[in-house]
């Protein structure tokens, strides 16, 4: 296959779409995995109190165990908490339990409430030599204090769209919330990927949504598209990502395909971000 570019420096991707169900954390885990596949060094960190993500890489996430809820609450570092992936040596996981889900009461009388996560990265960078090439947090569905963290720690926002009637029902408080982020408190962040997920080629419903998406959003939205695939549901209950558990099913072969339309991306994204910090 062709070769994925690295990126230039370190890209920080929050995955984020308040809607449950529309291949969030799915997306997550396979481009990261797709990607580490390839060499790429990653780490992705559960910001879902459910712990999706922890499960389907097989990371130890019962409650009480170490997790992110940990980190933001100033507890661990990410160093202590961070987990290597066994398939996969060169992805990390920060995990995250139930216990999370109580995270925002508790934090919410913090004055830097927002920039928990933004913190521990930083410090988590600086005091070791971990030299990522991608970040990928994987946001609950909400619009809650968790994903503000999220949205605050990233430097871009990738947004899974399900090819579905409503897909674009609720874009709209999204692009809001971005927006707000935006304009106070992390001015740089950009929306740099859409991805739509559950594409059924049989229906016309699905081709009309990605056109739909692709006419508002044409410099974003990623040509690939992900299938809706049996293969990619039940790959979690294995405890892997589709792109180990069936490496050339229709869904692996859209991840792998995702992911190096992502790398490829790099340095035009990276670009984008650095005109924003220059205030172009
Ligand atoms: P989110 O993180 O946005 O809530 P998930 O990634 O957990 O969404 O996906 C929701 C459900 O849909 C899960 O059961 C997942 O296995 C399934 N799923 C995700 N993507 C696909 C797909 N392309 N085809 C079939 N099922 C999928
Ligand atoms: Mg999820």
């Amino acid at each position: 296959g062709e070769t994925y570019p690295k990126p230039s420096s370190m890209r920080v991707i929050a995955v984020a779409n308040q809607k449950g169900g529309v291949g969030k954390t799915t997306s997550v885990v396979n481009i990261a995995s797709a990607l580490a596949q390839e060499g790429a060094r990653v780490l992705v960190i559960d910001m879902d109190p459910q712990g999706n993500a922890s499960t389907a890489f097989d990371i130890e996430h019962s409650s009480g165990s170490p997790s992110v809820y940990d980190v933001l609450e100033g507890r661990l570092t990410i160093s202590e908490v961070k987990q290597q992936c066994q398939d996969f040596p060169t992805l990390d996981v920060v995990p995250s339990t139930i216990d999370l889900s109580g995270a925002e009461l508790e934090i919410a009388a913090l004055e830097d409430r927002t920039m928990l996560l933004r913190e521990s990265i930083d410090a988590y960078i600086e005091e070791t030599d971990e030299q990522y090439d991608y970040i990928f947090i994987d946001c609950a569905p909400s619009l809650g204090l968790l994903v503000l963290n999220a949205l605050c720690a990233a430097h871009e926002v990738m947004i899974p769209i399900q090819a579905e009637y409503y897909a674009l029902e609720g874009l709209g408080q999204l692009m809001k919330t971005i927006g707000l982020v935006q304009a106070s408190l992390n001015k740089d962040l950009i929306i740099s990927t859409m991805l739509i997920t559950m594409f059924d080629r049989r229906t016309i419903l699905s081709q009309d949504v990605f056109d739909e998406v692709k006419n508002h959003y044409p410099d974003i939205v990623l040509n690939t598209t992900i299938p809706r695939s049996v293969k990619i549901a039940e790959a979690p209950s294995f405890s892997k990502p589709v792109v180990s558990y069936e490496p050339n099913g229709a869904g692996s072969i859209s991840y792998r395909e995702a992911a190096l339309e992502i790398a490829k991306r790099s340095e035009q994204v990276l670009q984008t971000i650095a005109s924003r910090k220059s205030g172009d």
